[in-house]
């Protein structure tokens, strides 16, 4: 058990490769925290840091309130997992999960005890003889994992530890490291790129981009609340659609011009929010959750107009990709809504239909500094 601390972490590589410019953040002990981004805003380099098994530019590392950062990988007690599970081939599984108990000099009772406990939270207690090469990807997944959870680690780094196994083990692969976790009080920071599997098991994420860190939150509030358009693009599926957008004001009547259409906001909207006139140029998001469809005669408040580009049927939900042709430039809104509701809509392409805008769900960003400005 242990807490982690990361200060103003810097890291330039040789060829001159700025991976991390200043990442701070911290996991509190037990906690699952999760570091999440897409590909090479600097996750690795971040887990690599604090395992010691890369050099700082600037910055330290603390864990357990000692400042590691000169210390020694085997010196730090972090457990590493990889995609790559790194089992030694030509041991059997048992020897693998020994292997690092044995480094640190334990009792053999100790040793087979402490196996036992883990094969059987982790299911593998029938695959203890068994080479690696008789396993299928998710045991062997389980056995790598297996081998960090044995070692009574201070925190536990985990680097995309399931992304290459398929879906469905996956999705049980979720479930179950969630539940370990919990059961094991790991301090964990978990690496990955993909959202769904750090909404679903995070405490915390953390967003990077560019090696600099986005924004710090509990899933729901990152995905209710971004604090940059970068944040509130990368998290949600379908992603949110972003237009330009303008603020247009004229006595007693103002709207938002948004993808070629009009959408009427009253004075109640404006105090609710900070004053726009200031900002030059505006971008405006809507979850496709939050934009509903409209038959192309519909007449109101915030209907768009414009054609079926197309149709995604996923199960219980649809996705409509609107084309609206209006303004100077083509835009598609994109639309989630469910099979029932899609029913009552023409789903041919170029067919006439409309979407619906309420401005109670539009997100402003400032499109100079990506900013949300609400
Ligand atoms: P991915 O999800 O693709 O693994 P990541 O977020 O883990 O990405 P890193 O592997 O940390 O990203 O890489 C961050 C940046 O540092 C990238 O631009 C990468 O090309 C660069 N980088 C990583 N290792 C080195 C190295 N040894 N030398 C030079 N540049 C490196």
């Amino acid at each position: 058990m242990g807490e982690l601390r990361v200060e103003t972490l810097s890291k330039t590589f040789k060829d001159g490769t700025q991976a991390l410019k200043g990442v701070s953040l911290h996991v509190e002990d037990r906690e699952a925290v999760f570091l999440l981004g897409p590909s090479g805003a600097g996750k690795t380099t971040t887990l690599r840091i604090i395992a010691g098994l890369e050099e700082v530019t600037q910055g330290a590392v603390w864990i357990r309130g000692r400042n590691v950062t000169t210390w020694s990988p085997r010196d730090r007690n972090v457990a590493m997992v990889y995609d790559k599970h790194s089992l030694f081939p030509h041991m059997a599984v048992f020897e693998n999960l020994a292997y690092p108990l044995r480094a640190r000099r334990l009792a053999k009772n100790d040793i087979r005890s402490r196996i036992d406990a883990v094969a059987d939270t982790l299911q593998i207690s029938e695959l203890l003889d068994r080479r690696p090469s008789e396993l299928s990807g998710g045991q062997m997944q389980r056995v790598a994992i297996g081998r960090a959870l044995v070692r009574d680690a201070d925190v536990f780094l985990l680097d995309e530890p399931i992304s290459h196994l398929d879906a469905q083990l996956r999705a049980r692969m979720r479930v179950e490291f969630k539940r370990l976790q919990r059961e094991f009080e790991a301090t964990m920071l978990y690496v990955s790129h993909d959202q769904l599997e750090a909404m679903t098991m995070a405490d915390r994420i953390i967003l990077i981009n560019e090696g600099r860190i986005e924004q710090v939150a509990a899933p729901q509030t990152l995905f209710d609340e971004p604090e940059t358009l970068f944040a509130a693009t990368f998290v949600g599926e379908p992603h949110m659609n972003t237009f330009p957008a303008q603020l247009h004001q004229e006595a007693g009547n103002a709207r938002l011009l948004i993808a070629g259409g009009d959408v009427p906001i009253d004075d109640d909207w404006l105090g609710r929010g900070p004053d726009l006139s200031a900002v030059q140029d505006l971008i405006a998001g809507i979850r496709p959750q939050q934009v509903t469809l409209a038959r192309p005669d519909e007449r109101g408040a915030g209907i768009i107009r414009g054609v079926v580009f197309a149709v995604e049927t996923l199960g219980s939900r649809v996705v409509f990709d609107v084309e609206i042709s209006g303004g100077s430039k083509q835009n598609v809104v994109r639309v989630l809504t469910s099979v029932d509701q899609a029913r009552a809509f023409p789903q041919e392409l170029n067919a006439p239909i409309a979407v619906r805008i309420d401005p109670d769900f539009v997100y402003l960003f400032d499109a100079a500094d990506g900013r949300t400005i609400r």
